[in-house]
């Protein structure tokens, strides 16, 4: 490799201006921490919370301490890129040892959103097992992380994504057998497919609101994925997303979802508790054996999880409505004049008795009464059963 191909890249220690920095044990961010973030005293790179966290994470850390590097690119990134000159010097170094920081204005993609898989390996990172660490928190224009970029960093704990990120290409992570944490940016919409397949470390999960794509296969075989929170803003969830995730215990969907592909959690043997909403149009098979679901659904009377599932959903939406209603009957009567009984009845009066308002008073009252409830008693000793 002649001089000129080796890119402008220099080691130095790490500067706080501009970087999401949080402790390399606990993974906790320093804004949410109660002091600042110490380094280890001889590498000056690793940073932790506390004495505990340093002491835990030694037993990993000690192998690299010394031998850990910071490479920064700071302009240049996209030809760097482009040339795979900044692979060639990532290649020469050891495995896990890098801490890559990236932080070029002018950067608008990382590899290529339409790369075919047979030609994945050519992709800008794709198998670099020297990476720890990156920070692209500093491109403040990056759009989208392309196809196979990261593919394979089997090294690679954290990576921190800038906030203009709106697409991560497919099986862009995949195979990041060390990844534990992962920042995901508010301004992400799509996350491709099988982007995140067998990520074995990843624990958790916090998509971000802005989410409305989450592409077939994508978190597949996150054997320590334990909870995932979906975003309010989700609409499809592709097929076999979340599949063979076994240490998946619960999910919550949105509202907002209408489709939920084939086989999306096949497989999680640990899933015990769903929120599914009524509007998600469902592929077949979206809950091939889940057996712990299938028992508790087996347990509850219902034939299939879907069912059990459903009824579930359609209690869970009673109970917000009833809160919803006993907010305003509350504040009703606390407005109201006179007596406690005169309090009462004057608030009982302002529920429409048609479904005029914007509450579902008729199917309210429709419950009172099963419930043999009779006025402002029935009202609420029916809204006790579910406060
Ligand atoms: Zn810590
Ligand atoms: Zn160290």
């Amino acid at each position: 490799m002649s001089k000129n191909a080796t890119p402008n890249v220099s080691s130095l220690s790490l500067t706080s201006r501009t970087q999401y920095r949080c402790c390399w044990y606990c993974g906790r961010g320093e804004k949410i921490l109660p002091t600042k973030l110490q380094k280890c005293g001889r590498c000056g790179l690793a940073e932790y919370c506390n004495r505990e966290c340093q002491r835990g994470d030694w037993k990993l850390h000690k192998a690299k301490c010394k031998r850990l590097t910071e490479i920064v690119v700071e302009k240049d990134a996209k030809n760097r890129l482009q040339s795979g000159a900044l692979k060639r010097r990532l290649d020469t170094l050891s495995e896990g040892t890098v801490i890559l920081t990236i932080r070029d204005k002018d950067l608008t993609t990382i590899g290529d959103m339409n790369l075919a898989p047979e030609r994945g390996r050519e992709a800008p990172f794709y198998g670099c097992k020297s990476l720890l660490r990156v920070d692209l928190k500093g491109c403040t224009n990056l759009t989208s992380v392309g196809n196979f970029v990261f593919f394979g960093c089997s090294s690679l704990t954290s990576v921190v994504l800038p906030d203009s990120l709106t697409q991560l290409g497919e099986h862009a992570f995949q195979n990041c057998s060390s990844l534990t944490s992962v920042v995901f940016p508010n301004s992400l919409t799509q996350i491709g497919l099988a982007a995140f397949a067998m990520c074995s470390s990843l624990t958790s999960v916090v998509l971000p609101d802005s989410l409305t794509q989450i592409g077939k296969g994508a978190f597949n075989m996150c054997s320590s994925l334990t909870s995932m929170v979906l975003p309010d803003s989700l609409t499809q969830l592709g097929e076999a997303a979340f599949a063979g995730c076994s240490s998946l215990t619960s999910v919550v969907l949105p509202d907002s979802l209408t489709q939920l592909g084939e086989c999306a959690f096949g497989g999680c043997s640990s899933l015990m508790s769903v929120v599914l909403p009524d509007s998600a149009e469902l592929g077949d098979e979206v809950f091939l054996e889940c057996d712990a679901l299938l028992q508790k659904a087996t347990l509850a009377g219902f034939a299939t999880v879907e069912l059990f599932l459903r009824d579930r959903y359609k209690r869970i939406t009673l109970r917000k409505l009833v809160l919803r209603l006993l907010r305003k009957y509350n504040q009703a009567v606390n407005d109201a004049g006179g007596t406690e009984a005169e309090k009462h009845a004057s608030a009982l009066a302002q529920f429409p008795a048609d479904n005029s308002g914007s509450l579902e008073v008729g199917l309210f009252l429709q419950k009172m009464n099963i419930s043999g409830g009779d006025g402002e008693k029935g009202l609420v000793g029916y809204i006790l059963k579910f406060v």
